[in-house]
């Protein structure tokens, strides 16, 4: 893992800020957000330090769906198969504002379209 000692995410990955992890594995961690949007709200971050997307190469093709794929089993976990959302917010336009590559799960109500 690169050790960005200023990133709020590889602190947290780190174990230096607590958070209420619900899925670690060698590629990711998952935990919940402090300020959820939803029921259900966790945030699926790679062990790797990547700003965003803007900043994933060829390399990172199998990391970005293993993302996706944590974030099906949790929702499959909490029983929210019937309609939950993946998100990257990509650039300030778009809300990010932790720039750590990281995918929102975001179900167990339901969500409208298109999102704000
Ligand atoms: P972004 O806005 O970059 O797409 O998403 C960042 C998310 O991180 C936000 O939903 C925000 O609530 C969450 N967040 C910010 N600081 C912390 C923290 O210290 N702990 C946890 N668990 N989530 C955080
Ligand atoms: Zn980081």
């Amino acid at each position: 893992m690169s050790d960005m000692s200023d990133c709020l995410f590889c602190k947290i990955l780190q174990g230096r800020i607590p958070a209420r992890i619900v899925h670690q594995d060698d590629i990711a961690v998952a935990f919940e957000d402090v300020n959820p949007q939803a029921p259900t709200h966790v945030l699926i971050v790679p062990r790797q330090h990547i700003g965003s997307l803007d900043d994933a190469t060829q390399d990172h093709i199998s990391l970005i769906g293993h993302l996706h794929l944590v974030a099906a089993k949790i929702a499959a976990d909490r029983n929210i198969t019937r309609g939950y959302r993946t998100v990257f917010n990509n650039g300030p336009l778009a809300g990010q504002s932790v720039f750590h590559l990281h995918l929102h799960l975001l179900g167990g109500r339901p969500m409208t379209w298109p999102p704000g």
